[in-house]
């Protein structure tokens, strides 16, 4: 057995409290083995934690991130006219190299911002597998489905494409690459093709992720058209299940809050690109409170836009606190939660939490900043003051991916070098 013990660090435990603790980790189980005192002699390797806060990795719930590529390329637009004019046209023009080279700069991103774990819905992923097989992060992967505006032919192609994907990739990399079966979304895949490909995905034992209840424009049909609710319109065809997962769930009603609570189907908050794109504001702390299971994603980094998972806290609480028009709801806690457990819980992974037994993945973040002194609260800091350039170490599976900001499994200038030729160039050819 090879061991790897974090030293001297404050640990964040399950219940949120800290204690002063080291984390004794099996690297060949890639488990947490003990947490206690003075471990550090029983360990093949150490990572210093002094003056630091140990907590567990964060887990982006949704993201796509190979848009790393179109940071910045278009901001400012409603959601629709925003695809529709910009973004779709452009990734038309993606390469399978260029959305390896994207998916490597979000992961650069992810592990330099303590992120452990995350859900990525895209197209050609076995590049953006390939990509998380050499950082080695923990993956729920998925092919993007989208049916509108296709012909019959090239539509069901597509779906096909998302369950084969499923299938394949489900348990590589030694387990740490899982899948889901991922449609677009309830307006940009027709029901036929749920109706005929849902059971199959159940059959391959995956679960479903999709956006869902996004903006006001994408409930209005559903309810036009089939006379429900769109997460009712999803039950109706089985696309919820505990299993399941959805992005966004910004106009929810009652009925559907309540069915959610019910099935355990989680919801993945993404309160930056809601802001942006002016989607609204979730029901989060209606959600908490009725017993939703609740995390928190960025989405991609083009609606951001960045794949912080500490930004995405702090918006979280804040915009949490102006829809629910209450300064104490959504506290410093739940935000902590949304971004460890409350994502690992939504996504299916048994990470998230401090303790024997759990996988050990996890951040290390440097306390010694004046943004970060005092340190009277840490659950405080972690959700309003901490920011992505304070992680020391990131450890994912019980390796470590980063020792003292210096990313291990990724060439740094080299990833940023190849997504910058390939940024530009894409755009060169969108903008012909
Ligand atoms: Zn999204």
């Amino acid at each position: 057995m090879t061991t790897l013990a974090i030293t001297d660090g404050r640990v964040l435990r399950p219940d949120l409290t800290v204690t002063a603790a080291d984390v004794l980790i099996d690297q060949d189980s890639g488990e947490i083995r003990e947490i206690g005192p003075d471990l550090a002699s029983e360990a093949d390797d150490t990572l210093d934690a002094a003056n630091s806060l140990v907590t567990p990795g964060f887990v982006n719930g949704h993201c796509h991130v190979a848009m790393t590529l179109l940071r910045g390329y278009a901001d400012d637009k409603p959601l629709e006219t925003w695809l529709r004019e910009d973004i779709w046209p452009a990734e038309g023009e993606l390469t399978a190299a260029d959305i390896r080279a994207g998916a490597e700069l979000g992961l650069l991103e992810l592990i330099k911002s303590g992120v452990t774990g995350f859900a990525d819905m895209y197209f050609q992923v076995p590049e953006v597998a390939a990509a998380v097989e050499t950082a080695g992060l923990r993956a729920r992967l998925g092919h993007g489905i989208v049916t509108v505006g296709k012909d019959g032919e090239t539509a069901r192609e597509d779906a096909a494409t998302g369950l084969e994907i499923a299938r394949e990739y489900d348990g590589a990399a030694d387990g740490r690459i899982s899948t889901a079966f991922m449609p677009h979304s309830l307006t940009t895949v027709g029901s036929e093709y749920l109706t005929e490909f849902v059971p199959k995905a159940r059959e391959a034992g995956v679960p479903i992720h999709y956006h869902a209840n996004e903006t006001a424009d994408e409930v209005a049909p559903i309810v036009d058209e089939h006379g429900v609710r769109p997460l009712e319109y999803a039950a109706d065809r089985g696309l919820l299940e505990p299993e399941d997962f959805v992005a966004h769930g910004v106009h929810v009603d009652e009925t559907e809050i309540e069915l959610l609570a019910e099935v355990g189907t989680g919801v993945i908050h993404c309160p930056a690109s809601n802001m942006k794109l002016a989607s609204g504001m979730a029901p989060v702390e209606r959600l908490r409170e009725a017993g939703v299971t609740v995390g928190l994603g960025t989405d991609g980094a083009a609606s951001n836009n960045d794949l912080s998972m500490l930004d995405e806290a702090r918006d979280a609480a804040m915009l949490g606190k102006l829809a629910a028009d209450d300064a104490s709801a959504v506290p410093a806690e739940a935000v902590v939660e949304m971004m460890t457990r409350g994502s690992a819980d939504a996504i299916g992974f048994e990470s998230g939490r401090l303790e024997v037994g759990a996988p050990a993945d996890l951040a290390v973040i440097d306390l010694e900043q004046p943004h970060l002194t005092p340190p009277h609260d840490l659950v405080s800091h972690l959700a309003y003051a901490v920011a992505a350039a304070d992680v020391r170490h990131t450890v994912c599976d019980g390796r470590v991916l980063m020792r003292d900001r210096e990313v291990l499994t990724l060439e740094a200038t080299a990833v940023r070098e190849r997504a910058l030729e390939a940024a530009e160039a894409v755009v060169e050819r969108a903008d012909a």
